[in-house]
């Protein structure tokens, strides 16, 4: 096998290209994907400092050394989530590539704030997933506006991204197709705008991306993840992949171009604010205090039974 670029000899297969690369041609080649998706989205404007969110995996690591390699300003925010050795191991691995490469590093303990995922699942009896990702939301909102930064970037890639896409068109979630794009602009004074500079950037790129730059990432996955729905969004859409290459590319492209622009001019009014913590909602209190509620008052309970 042959790299496309040099001739020489390839690691790397893309069937949805067409293309092979050996590594040195590889690199280049994914700092040029993610620089066009950027600038094709107009995703982050010249001299904008980025906050990164990472949470210690191959996606989000990537996009961080991307960033840094396309001449970002970036800083990142890690969000220790509080989801046993799972989250300690994310942690070690997000500071030490933070360290080795002397990055500004935010890191939020969501223990420490008294709203470890696994007892804000286990008070509220809610799905881990869903209090993971109210409380993730919340955090990236709250900290960009606070610290001034204009633009969050996460690594979402392109497999999350289709896999999202055939989730809510199998359930025709209109107002999440509306709001499904690689760049969200703020609809509030407290939000900013939020990017996905990896939208069409596949997993196995991502891996290989780590792998060449020897970036180490936490491999094992989220215990929270087994059995999810997204997965076997995914695998459905491997099978597709694998039949026919470029098919998730084209899912996503497509839909972006025509009929997310329509779905987002007819969608909803913008979100108000939240009387309790100020952040935007679309209810009286945001997600993130209705759980906050929620588990204050479970574990109040939990004590007067327990006295
Ligand atoms: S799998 Fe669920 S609980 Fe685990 S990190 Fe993802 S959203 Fe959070
Ligand atoms: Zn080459
Ligand atoms: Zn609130």
């Amino acid at each position: 096998m042959k790299c496309t670029r040099c001739g020489g000899s390839a690691e790397v297969k893309l069937r949805q290209h067409n293309a092979n690369f050996c590594r040195d041609c590889f690199v280049p080649f994914l700092h040029k994907q993610v620089g066009r998706s950027i600038e094709k989205q107009n995703m982050i404007a010249p001299g904008e400092s980025v906050l990164v969110a990472v949470s210690g995996g191959k996606d989000s690591l990537a996009l961080w050394d991307v960033l840094i390699e396309l001449g970002y300003q970036t800083t990142g925010l890690h969000l220790s989530l509080g989801i046993g050795g799972y989250s300690d191991r994310s942690t070690e691995k997000t500071v030490a590539f933070a360290e080795a490469r002397d990055l500004e590093l935010i890191t939020v303990s969501l223990r420490e704030e008294g709203l470890a995922v696994e007892d804000a699942a286990r008070f509220t009896r809610r799905p881990a997933c869903s209090a993971c990702g109210t409380l993730k939301r919340h955090y990236f909102d709250r900290l960009a506006y606070d610290r001034g930064f204009p633009v969050v970037a996460t690594g979402h890639n392109l497999d999350d991204e289709a896999a999202r896409l055939l989730g809510n068109v199998l359930h025709w979630q209109m107002e999440y197709l509306a709001r499904q794009h690689p760049v969200l602009q703020p609809t509030h004074e407290k939000f900013v705008r939020k990017v996905k500079p990896l939208y069409r950037t596949t997993e196995f790129e991502s891996a290989a991306y780590c792998f060449f730059r020897k970036i180490d990432y936490v491999i094992e996955e989220c215990p929270n993840s087994v059995g999810a729905t997204q997965l076997i969004h995914k695998d459905a859409l491997n099978k597709l992949e694998a039949a026919s290459p470029g098919s998730k590319l084209a899912f996503v492209q497509e839909f972006l171009q025509r009929a997310q622009p329509q779905l987002a001019s007819e969608s909803n009014a913008p979100p108000r604010s939240c009387e309790s913590c100020g952040m935007p909602s679309f209810a009286e209190l945001c997600a993130r205090c209705r759980l906050v509620r929620e588990i204050e008052s479970k574990r109040a309970r939990h004590a007067a039974s327990g006295a």
